[in-house]
């Protein structure tokens, strides 16, 4: 296995999950991510990058598991002194999350690249599967509602992604150039994993980087998506809006959809069993299982599957 190389292009809590399953993993060794930066944004003077931070703290175990984001015994002690000041607080810092992100900006200032502080901040959490990111400028989603155009998090987290979603766009992306690491990695894959994250603003921002895509479609590699639908529904965040308002339909074949170009495996649940046969019949193996991952048990059963699952189909077609 020492020579088997997978890649998982992951978003930020579903991201984490298959992140940790296949950390807990024989395949740990094998495996390199690469993450979405798309829904940074600056708060406080303060830059944070809530997926790759999810990341971090997953694998670190660092993780706020209740809410699947944020630090484990956190407090909000600055966050409280900043309201009391005036500021907007619904973007959720708690006082462990705030110096990450005062580490990242200060360093940012000093001229570090992106990539060297998410590789700093992952050493410091005991991370020790490497975390690729797609390009070190700066990319941001933006989406179109009824109320005009808002920043992601103003969508996600202060609006509650209750708006319409009318549109949406990478901002920065036409100049973004993306990292030698990641293109380098996409292409001596021998496995590429989409991990069951949002597939318009979490892994459509990493392949919409230029190159990134088309490096994926010429890699060679074999490559399998794990729904992040479950009976046709996500199962937080919205996916759903996104898929719809880009004229895909909310279920696994919408999300076929979103990877067409490229896929030769999909992983849904057993409550999307329906859609097996039509999948099929674009050519791709199908594996059905049960893709809830609530516990770490979960995590690491469903991704040792998926990969066991990949190689033994991956050997099939090369015979
Ligand atoms: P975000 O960046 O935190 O929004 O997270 P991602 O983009 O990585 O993932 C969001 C997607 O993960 C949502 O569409 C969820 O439906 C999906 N998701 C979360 N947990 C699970 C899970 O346990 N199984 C599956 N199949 N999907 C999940
Ligand atoms: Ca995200």
């Amino acid at each position: 296995m020492s020579d088997l190389k997978i890649t998982l292009l992951a978003g930020g809590v579903g991201g984490a999950k298959a992140a940790e399953g296949l950390a807990k993993s024989p395949y740990a060794s094998s495996t390199k991510i690469i993450g979405n930066i798309a829904d940074d944004d600056e708060f406080h003077g303060l830059w944070v990058s809530p997926d790759i931070d999810t990341l971090i703290y997953s694998l670190g175990d660092q993780i706020d598991r209740q809410q699947g984001w944020g630090r484990q015994n956190e407090t909000h002690q600055v966050l409280t002194e900043l309201k009391a000041l005036g500021q907007d607080t619904w973007m959720t810092l708690g006082d462990l999350d705030l110096a990450t992100h005062i580490y990242r900006t200060n360093l940012k200032h000093q001229g570090v690249s992106a990539s060297e502080i998410t590789e700093r901040l992952a050493k410091r959490h005991g991370v020790s599967i490497p975390i690729l990111l797609p390009t070190n400028d700066v990319v941001q989603t933006r989406v179109k509602t009824p109320q005009g155009w808002l920043s992601f998090q103003e969508f996600f987290v202060r609006e509650h992604c209750q708006s319409d979603v009318l549109d949406i766009e990478y901002q920065g992306i036409a100049k973004a150039k993306p990292t030698l690491q990641a293109l380098e990695q996409i292409a001596s894959s021998d496995l590429i994993i989409i991990a069951p994250s949002n597939p318009i603003v979490s892994i459509g921002a990493i392949l919409a980087v230029p190159d990134i895509q088309q490096a994926v479609e010429k890699s060679g590699a074999y490559i399998i998506a794990i729904s992040p639908l479950i009976g046709g529904k996500t199962v937080k965040g919205p996916a759903d809006k996104m898929l719809e308002n880009a004229g895909k339909s909310v279920d696994s074949k919408g999300i076929y959809d979103c990877y067409s170009t490229f896929l030769q495996a999909i992983v849904i649940d057993d409550l999307d069993q329906q859609d097996a046969a039509w999948l099929q019949a674009q050519g791709l193996d199908v594996l059905v299982t049960p893709t809830l991952m609530k516990t770490p048990e979960e995590k690491t059963a469903l991704l040792t599957k998926v990969v066991e699952f990949a190689l033994s189909h991956q050997k099939q077609r090369a015979a």
